[in-house]
């Protein structure tokens, strides 16, 4: 069990995601691999703001100055916008197009 940084609720470390320094910048160690400290978190962009907000980053990562967590976010998006969505393809008609030879 793990306690996400932002909500401070106990997850398994399966339901939450590992969150790394990568030089001043916070990245997603979606395997959970990195060496070195890691932060968890749910993967959940109102966990990542409330984080942000109390500024957990900087103390479970041993890190003195500010992290960009730009990285994270743009991970979330993609990780939260993976749900398999249907290609809504109402106009299946074959678009024709005139063509005035002359
Ligand atoms: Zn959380």
């Amino acid at each position: 069990m793990r306690t996400c940084v932002g909500c401070r609720a106990r997850a398994p470390r399966a339901q939450l995601l590992r969150l790394v320094n990568d030089d001043g910048r916070l990245a997603v160690d979606a395997r959970a691999v990195a060496p070195g400290r890691g932060a968890w978190i749910h993967p959940d962009p109102t966990c990542l703001e409330l984080a942000e907000r109390r500024r957990v980053f900087g103390r479970a990562l041993r890190v003195s100055g500010p992290l960009d967590a730009a990285p994270v976010r743009q991970w979330l998006d993609s990780f939260q916008g993976r749900s398999p969505a249907r290609a809504d393809r109402s106009r299946a008609g074959a678009g024709k197009t005139d063509c005035e030879g002359g």
